[in-house]
This record gives structure tokens, sequence and C-alpha cells, in this order.
């Protein structure tokens, strides 16, 4: 069954990160993916590098996404990089709020992605298609789930056309936030967020950090397997797989992939779901 699918990649920083992602990014776009998206470092630290990935992508006639945080901006300063984006010919923004690392003041003329999301609007009408966070295990700033929820209803009111979701890997959690956000008059498309395992540590690290949960069965499996780099790209693959196929059965609008600017483990995943 054909499902849309769309691609995340970091800013490389390096030249030998660029030229890998260069091979990379020809690699999936096999796939036919409705677009690429590129994450944006907090307070602008990776625009350039941001900016020079969505240039490439554009380039290579593939429709780009350009991640956009707005923790610390000034709203001169949005207006800036919004004008910058629309020259380049981007068409759609990741619209987030971002953290700042810690040490950092909050500073800046936003405070929540809602605030960015209307702004935008405001200032550019329908120019962008924009798409926001979601967040099926709670965002973990969130001060309840239901406020978090509501954070949620805000930003799509403020004018966003849609939502990606951070990953998970329980599609409960996802079935339900997008119940509720549809009993909250809510029916933007929510786009799960799918991330390929492929490392244990570091999977381990971003999940603490972002607040995705590893259910216990996952977890313990994958410190079994130590250092055994294979067995643990095998089981990710059949886990993640199995994942696409419950959510793709249950009719969701597309699937995003957290690439980590490598191809081998959503290809895979793709051809085993017979997707592309
Ligand atoms: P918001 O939607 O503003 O929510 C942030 C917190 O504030 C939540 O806890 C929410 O419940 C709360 N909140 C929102 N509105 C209100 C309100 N009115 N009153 C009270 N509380 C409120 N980070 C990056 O730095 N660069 C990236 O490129 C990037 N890409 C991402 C892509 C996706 C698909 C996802 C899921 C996350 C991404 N992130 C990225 C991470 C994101 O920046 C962080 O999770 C950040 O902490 C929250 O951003 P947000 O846009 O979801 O914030």
């Amino acid at each position: 069954m054909a499902l849309p699918v769309s691609f995340e990649f970091f800013p490389p920083k390096t030249p030998e990160g660029a030229e890998k992602l260069r091979v990379v990014r020809q690699q999936l776009y096999a796939q036919k993916p409705e677009f690429c998206s590129v994450t944006y470092g907090a307070g602008g630290s990776t625009q350039q590098g941001t900016f020079d990935t969505v240039g490439a992508i554009l380039a290579e006639g593939v429709d780009a996404a350009s991640h956009f945080s707005c923790i610390g901006a000034t709203k001169a300063s949005v207006r800036e990089q919004l004008a910058t984006l629309k020259a380049m010919g981007v068409k759609r923004l990741v619209a987030l709020r971002g953290d700042l690392p810690s040490g950092y003041g909050i500073g800046g003329e936003f405070h929540y992605a809602s605030d960015l999301v209307a702004f935008i609007r405001a200032e550019t009408g329908r120019d962008f298609h924009i798409e926001v966070a979601a967040y099926p295990e709670v965002h973990p700033q969130a001060k309840s789930p239901e406020s978090d929820l509501q954070a949620f209803a805000t930003k799509v009111r403020a004018g966003a056309d849609s939502a990606i979701t951070q990953y998970f890997y329980n599609s409960d959690a996802y079935f339900h936030f997008v119940d509720e956000a549809h009993k909250l008059g809510v029916d933007a498309p929510v786009v799960p967020g799918i991330m390929p395992i492929t490392s244990s540590t570091q999977l381990m690290r971003f999940s603490d950090a972002c607040g995705a949960e590893i259910p216990r069965w996952i977890r313990l499996r994958l410190q079994a397997y130590g250092d055994d780099i294979a067995s643990i790209k095998a089981f990710g693959l059949d886990v993640v797989t199995d994942l696409c196929d419950q959510l793709r059965n249950a009719g969701v609008p597309a699937l995003h992939f957290y690439t980590m600017n490598q191809s081998v483990a959503t290809l895979e995943i793709m051809k085993r779901l017979e997707l592309g």
C-alpha cells in the first residue's frame, strides 16, 4: 500500500559529512519522499548549515522543509530569515520553539512555537506550509498531559497545517494522542516520527533528553546485546518495521523518518514494508 514518506537530516559539520550526506540523500531519493527536512540548532547555531543543506536539497529537485526554532529570536531576526527562505524557494517550515543549551537566558520575543506559527502566518500569509511538533508521550517540560495537548491545539489553531511527532515505540501513545486531539476539534494530519534503532547508547541518550520512552522489553534486550552491533541492528529493524506496519494498517497519513544522516536502516525498513 502506498504511503507518503519524508526524511529528516541534520546539517553536516564538515566537508566530509556534507559529501556523505549528499550520497545518503541520493540513496533515499529513490524512495520518492514527499519532502526532506533539515534540523535547526537552538538559538540559530546551525542556521547557515541548515539553509545550505535545504538549498542543496531544493537544487536536487526535491521539496525541502527548513526547521525553524524561535527561542531567543526577535521578530526582526525571524522576519529576515523568513525572507531569506522565501527567496530560496522554500515552501515548507517545521516551526519550533527549540531548546537553548543550559546557561543561556531565555530572552527573545517568542515564548512558544504557537507564537512563531502565528507570526509566520501574519507576516507571510499562506506562503509556507507549516508543520509543528507533537508529543504522543508528552513533552518533557509540560505541566501536564492535558496542558501539552492544549498547547498542541493552540499551535494548530495559530495556523499549522500538519504535525510530525517525536519518535515513540508504543503505537498506543500515538493513537491516543490523535484521538484526544480530535476531541479538541484538531484534525490536522499528525505524521508519526520514526527513529530507526541502530545503536543502543545513542538511542538511550537521545530518549532521556527528549522524553521519548524506550519500552522496558526493548531497553532490556538492547542492553543484553552489549557491543553486539549486528544483533542490535537486526532487532531494531524487526521492532521498527513492526511499528511502521501497525501504523500503516491504522491508516496514518504518512511516515517521517529521523534518518540521522544514514540511509541503510531506513531503506531496509521501507523494503520490508514494500514501500517506495
Ligand atoms: P512548544 O510547542 O512551544 O512547547 C514547548 C513546551 O511548552 C511544552 O512543554 C508545552 O506543553 C509548553 N507550552 C506550549 N505552549 C504553552 C502555553 N501557552 N502555556 C504553557 N505552556 C505551554 N529542536 C531543535 O532545536 N531543532 C530542530 O530542528 C528540532 N526539530 C524537531 C522536530 C520535531 C518533529 C520534533 C518533535 C522536535 C524537534 N525539536 C527540534 C525539539 C524541540 O525543539 C523541543 O522538543 C522543544 O523543547 C519544544 O519545541 P516545540 O516547538 O514543541 O515547543
